[in-house]
């Protein structure tokens, strides 16, 4: 069997009929992880429990019993994401030696589908970043082309599926890092609608905008694992209770009845010319197809990440002062608090974390505050209203709106390392949907074979709580174009 062309889909398909064992699949993609020196999706391996896991599910197919879609699936799982008795490191030397101590709720849900995690991927330090460069242990590479970067900062996540390292995996989306990644391997990516999947056991970045998400190379795949970690959840007071309905399920005749919206400002922003008319080939299909596309205007876009800099580094320099070197991170000999907390905080964060928490304290400061955090919150609000205004029928009314998702296509391994602001620019087109909270995912706009062409992806963004629209008109693109 290749695994090249495995989807999860198929691996179900083929399983059911005894074509292979979960035990082969898991072996075949433990063998790629063990071979490759390059691209080093994962800073931990969880080998001998995966193959453990695999044993199972074959026991369950040998006794033909009904399987979650998900069971003998090898799955990649971001290393901010706690996994009980495994390793988290948050790609932080200062959680170098931190062992999980329970389950993360969405961890919890995978492993009650029989599903194989193969491991815990690489990433930017505390999710801080777009080309896993900050990660404190190594930096990934691109599967496409290994001089470049896979984004960030799920960057394992995205390379371990676009390099046939896993078949599914998660991240984690606060200002684009599931949906950048997924653009620059050439797979679908994710960002859920902010409180439809729980943040119990992520290790929290921004958390009025930090949300996990899928991976999967076809947008049925991510759907698939989206529908399995959705839902309520009692530990997370931020998650939504409701019925969600099953995204999974295409619905031909409900996708043609959506109306699209392109926002005018996402392509008044520098971007590459090939990056654009990747996107604007993407459109055509939906207009070629018969759907009603039609011109928005969020007029609030250009101040989007000037004020995720100023949200996002408030919250992280709060949620960043627990690891102070009493609960979390204790290797100091240092005997006064403050001592303690020097050396543990001076060596186990990095520059861009440090930076961060820098800027988050200094705008939450008193006689900064109503300048700076006050400020950027009223802008938020005026950007969320921006996307109101789009859905409503105020400005159009529009059920999903086609956009990009990056100004450039994967760029070099040190290109943009030394210029913050050129980096942070990445996540120009990304950042809106977290600041409003709505679902967007980001899919490949032609099949990209490895090695061949750098990939561009185009964005769907949809009403809260509307995952269903946007995989449906994802599946229904594949569809169209022979991409799933
Ligand atoms: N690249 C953005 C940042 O550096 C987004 C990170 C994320 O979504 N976790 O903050």
């Amino acid at each position: 069997m290749d695994i090249q062309k495995l989807t999860i889909k198929k691996f179900g398909d083929a399983l059911r009929k005894k074509e292979f064992s979960a035990l082969e699949i898991t072996d075949a993609y433990i063998k790629t992880t063990e071979e490759d020196t390059m691209i080093r999706p994962y800073i931990t391996v969880c080998d001998a429990a995966a193959r453990e896991e695999a044993r199972y599910v074959d026991g369950l197919v040998k006794q033909g019993v009904e399987m979650h879609p998900l069971a003998g699936v090898p799955l990649g799982i971001k290393d901010n994401i706690l996994m009980e008795g495994i390793r988290t490191t948050a790609g932080s030397k200062i959680l170098d030696a931190y062992i999980g101590g329970y389950d993360a709720t969405v961890v919890k849900k995978v492993k009650e589908t029989h599903a194989v995690i193969l491991g815990k991927t690489n990433l930017d330090e505390f999710a801080m970043g777009s080309s896993n460069e900050n990660s404190a242990f190594y930096k990934t590479r691109n599967p496409h082309d290994t001089t470049r970067v896979p984004g960030g900062s799920s960057g394992g996540s995205a390379a371990s599926v676009a390099g046939n390292f896993a078949l599914g995996a998660l991240g984690s989306d606060t200002g684009g890092s599931i949906r950048e990644p997924a653009s620059f391997c050439g797979i679908v990516g994710m960002k859920p609608t902010y409180g439809s999947v729980s943040r119990f056991g992520l290790v929290a970045l921004a958390s009025s905008l930090d949300q996990i998400g899928p991976f999967g190379k076809t947008v049925e795949d991510a759907a698939i694992i989206f529908d399995t970690i959705k839902g309520h959840d009692v530990h997370d007071a931020t998650s939504k209770v409701g019925e969600y309905a099953a995204t999974s399920v295409y619905d031909e005749q409900h996708v043609k009845e959506l109306t699209l919206g392109v926002p005018r400002e996402y392509f008044e922003e520098q971007m590459d010319k090939d990056v654009s008319r990747a996107v604007e080939d993407a459109i055509n299909v939906f207009k070629k197809g018969g759907f009603s596309v039609k011109e928005i205007s969020l007029p609030h876009t250009k101040y989007a990440v000037s004020v995720y800099y100023v949200i996002m580094t408030a919250e992280a320099s709060s949620n960043l002062a627990r690891f102070d070197g009493v609960r979390y991170a204790r290797n100091s000999e240092k005997n006064t608090l403050w001592d303690i907390y020097k050396e543990t905080r001076g060596r186990g964060f990095g520059d861009e974390v440090k930076r961060r928490i820098l800027l988050g304290t200094f705008v939450l400061s008193s006689g900064y505050y109503d300048a700076y955090y006050l400020k950027a919150q009223k802008v938020r609000k005026l950007i969320t209203n921006d996307f109101e205004n789009a859905f409503d029928g105020g400005n159009g009314g529009v059920d999903a709106i086609l956009a990009p998702v990056t100004p450039t296509k994967a760029f070099k391994v040190g290109e943009k390392i030394s210029d913050p602001i050129a980096m942070y620019l990445s996540d120009i087109f990304t950042i809106p949907a977290n600041f409003a909270g709505l679902p967007a995912v980001s899919l490949p706009v032609k099949k990209y074979p490895l090695g061949k062409e750098l990939p561009v992806g185009f964005q769907i963004i949809g009403k809260p709580f509307h995952e269903k629209d946007i995989m449906n008109l994802g599946m229904w693109y594949e569809r169209e174009t022979g991409t799933n």
